[in-house]
């Protein structure tokens, strides 16, 4: 029944994409939202005054103890009611689009890899442009807590490429990620930024991820979870995953999933990047769960290779988490992020706008119609 769904609503969306794209190529045109209404077209882009973290310290609950200086876990653990908005000055739109960018490594080969320059260049358009990372957990959640106004993104690096990271021993012999990484480029970006905050999902495989530079497999996955980063499962051998038995696909997913738990104890493995964009069709319920050698892995969310389906979050009706497209993290080629970033900068009311509380989602009227009810659990929604 699920594969009789999910192939009924595969049709369905490549009849409308057919429909609604004259041009040759497969890949159809951006149209995030699906519905731009005459209301739409009125709303203005609204400038919010940014808030730093330190700023947001001085709330109610974090002063009530004054001499004592909270340390970085008594912070994480301060949960600070939002301030309340005025729905028509902010507009939060909440189930607009949310991207997710494919990143591989930091070279010069595009499009799938990305120059210094250029990543530099990317995190400084989505800072200046009201994009803030959010964590793969934290999209998987629907927990998005990034400040009124702005928009969340999702970054990922496949294939555990070392310019995409790798450690160095700093000057006191710690472990510290090497300059020119992707990770050393984010570092410096939050140190300067904290406002923009740092989040990114490393899917890896079966082999020797990051390898280059100094520290063990564990201590260099070890690392990326203490310092904020996600890791997702990109299958052992980077398998063309729609040519296996259904004991090979397992083997594949189960392998990576067991590396990472066994040098990241604790550490839940939630998520899958298709290697190729290739998805089992017949076998997507072994993408969900599947078990090889007594071992038992889950995915709740895979991705695919560039663009493939508008943008939608969870809460959107035409989410559809095991086949999510992500845009490719490139400028000049098709629909790529660049394409993306100036799409939006067009259809700005197409982005999903943080209405700064996960526990609302906050939707403009004409969008009520694609809010999946089911997809709410205990989040009130409201309509403006
Ligand atoms: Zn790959």
């Amino acid at each position: 029944m699920k594969k009789a769904m999910i192939l009924l609503l595969s049709l369905m969306l490549t009849f409308v994409f057919v429909a609604c794209n004259s041009s040759d190529t497969d890949q159809p045109k951006p149209q995030p939202n699906n519905e731009i209404s005459e209301k739409e077209e009125n709303i203005q882009p609204v400038e919010v005054e940014e808030v730093t973290p330190e700023e947001t310290d001085q709330s109610e609950e974090s002063t009530e103890e004054p001499t004592e200086e909270p340390t970085e876990e008594t912070k994480e653990e301060v949960v600070l009611e939002p301030e309340p908005i005025n729905y028509e000055e902010v507009q939060p739109n909440e189930i607009g689009s949310i991207m997710v960018v494919m990143y591989h490594g930091i070279m010069d080969n595009p499009p799938y890899h990305r120059t210094a320059e250029d990543f530099k260049k990317d995190l400084s358009y989505m800072y200046e442009n009201g994009y803030r990372p959010i964590s793969i957990e934290d999209y998987i959640n629907n927990n998005i807590t990034v400040q009124a106004g702005l928009t969340p993104i999702v970054l990922a690096f496949d294939d555990g490429l070392s310019s995409s990271f790798s450690l160095t021993k700093g000057d006191d012999g710690t472990l510290v990620p090497k300059e020119g990484t992707a990770v050393y480029m984010m570092e410096e970006f939050y140190k300067e930024h904290p406002d923009f905050g740092k989040a990114a999902t490393f899917f890896i495989n079966g082999d020797d991820a990051f390898g280059e530079g100094d520290g063990t497999y564990r201590e260099r996955l070890q690392w990326l979870v203490d310092n904020d980063y996600s890791l997702g499962n990109h299958t052992a051998t980077h398998a063309h995953l729609n040519t296996l038995s259904a004991d090979e696909l397992q083997k594949e997913m189960a392998i990576v999933d067991e590396m990472i738990s066994n040098a990241v104890p604790g550490y839940e493995v939630r998520s899958l990047a298709y290697p190729f964009g290739e998805r089992p069709l017949n076998a997507i319920d072994l993408v969900e769960e599947g078990t090889y050698n007594d071992y038992t892995y889950t995915n709740e969310i895979a991705f695919r290779v560039g663009y493939s389906a508008p943008y939608v979050g969870p809460n959107h009706i035409n989410y559809q988490p095991f086949n999510h497209p992500r845009v490719t993290a490139s400028e000049g080629y098709d629909w790529d992020l660049w394409y993306a970033f100036n799409y939006y900068e067009q259809s700005p009311n197409q982005r999903y706008r943080s209405d700064g509380n996960p526990n609302t989602i906050a939707v403009p009227s004409n969008q009520e119609k694609n809010v999946n009810m089911d997809s709410l659990g205990e989040k009130e929604l409201i309509v403006y």
